[in-house]
């Protein structure tokens, strides 16, 4: 093996967890919002996708992910956008959040 591509693999590695995630053969409209989605509509939407969320085996890794590379829109590691938002900005602690992995 080259240096190059060992130096390859961890970044393949890093994101070998979405192979395992629950959400794999889901609809993805069940975690990313459509426009202008507010209200009941959203609520319901983002609580069945954090039902999946609760039963993934890579959540950690997932949560992790999105916490470090600030992804804005749907819901991951079962964190809404308006969960994450408040975690950014201080007004959540995140260890507060329930325990992942
Ligand atoms: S934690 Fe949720 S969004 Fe992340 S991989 Fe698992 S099911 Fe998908």
């Amino acid at each position: 093996m080259s240096e190059t591509s060992k130096g390859l693999r961890p970044t393949v590695e890093a994101w070998e967890w979405q192979l395992s995630g629950a959400c794999r053969d889901a609809d993805s409209e069940l975690f990313f919002h459509p426009e202008l989605e507010r209200g009941a509509a959203r609520q319901h939407r983002d609580a069945a996708a954090l039902a999946i969320c609760a039963e993934c085996p890579v959540l950690r890794q997932c949560r992790e992910h999105v916490l470090t590379h600030r992804e804005n829109y749907g819901v991951w590691g079962g964190l809404t956008e308006d969960q994450r938002d408040a975690i950014w900005s201080g007004r959540t602690d995140k260890r507060r959040l329930r325990r992942a992995g």
